[in-house]
């Protein structure tokens, strides 16, 4: 794989959507289990105050994506070379698409009761003949999860979304990867409410003009404390030494 550049010390793989996709497909086919997670400027701000989710991120995760305006910019600024942004949600609908064209089957873990069954109706609309093998949302106690795991081994999927947000949902993902027999782990924060239509993701316009923040901010103003983390990321990177 790709050696990865280190923005404020997370790796991050610099890879385009569909180098992204293909690694993913060829490590899964070689019998790889794959834990891939698209850091966001929030994310990589997290790994800064939380030792644990930056093991995580740094040294469990196999593969670590730029997701966001932030982390290409910031990757760019450390003066590294990088491709393209690879968002969570995009990455998850081209596996969905990839699927389809495949045969491959998923599992959608997490959301609120009955989201992660809208997200399945919704991608078998966009993706015909791809195959959702279980749903289970992401409202759980500890006893639960011993049989959420064997749900998830006995219904054959291969790739696993993990929709519990950032860093619950990789917390969980390290947790209880070794038990878990699909080959392709990843934690996909809100993507099943998008999905569902339960939450709109921000145009296209928006998104290409590094605005997709002012929009969820917009969207949902409970967030604002969270996204205090974004000018610190930019402060912090452009304080950084460069590559
Ligand atoms: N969620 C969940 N279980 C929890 C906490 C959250 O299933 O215990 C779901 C929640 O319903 C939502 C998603 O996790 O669908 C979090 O979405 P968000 O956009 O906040 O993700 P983030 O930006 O944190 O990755």
């Amino acid at each position: 794989m790709i050696e990865p550049i280190k923005i404020l010390g997370v790796p991050v793989h610099p890879m385009t959507m569909v180098e992204a996709v293909d690694s993913l497909e060829q490590r899964m086919l070689a019998g790889e289990q794959t834990f891939v997670v698209t850091a966001n400027a929030e994310i990589i701000m997290m790994c800064q105050e939380d030792a644990s989710y930056d093991d995580i991120i740094s040294h469990e995760a196999e593969l670590v994506l730029p997701d966001g305006a932030g982390a290409v910019w910031a990757g760019r600024h450390l003066g590294y070379n990088v491709p393209e942004r690879v968002a969570g949600f995009d990455l998850y609908n081209q596996l969905l698409a990839l699927s389809a064209k495949k045969g491959y089957k998923s599992y959608f873990f997490g959301g609120s009761p009955g989201v992660a069954e809208a997200a399945k109706v919704k991608s078998e609309e966009l993706y015909p003949g791809v195959q959702i093998v279980g749903c289970h949302n992401g409202y759980f106690t500890d006893a639960d999860v011993p049989g959420i795991i064997e749900e998830i081994n006995n219904s054959g999927a291969e790739m696993l979304f993990v929709a519990l947000g950032a860093p619950k949902q990789e917390k969980w993902i390290l947790a209880h990867r070794a038990e878990l027999k699909p080959r392709i782990l990843m934690g996909i924060g809100g993507s099943f409410d998008v999905l569902a239509g339960k939450m709109e993701r921000a145009p296209k316009w928006m998104q290409d003009a590094s605005l997709e923040w002012a929009f969820r901010l917009y969207k949902q103003p409970s967030r604002f404390m969270r996204m205090m983390a974004l000018p610190k990321f930019a402060l912090k990177v452009m304080f950084s030494d460069k590559k």
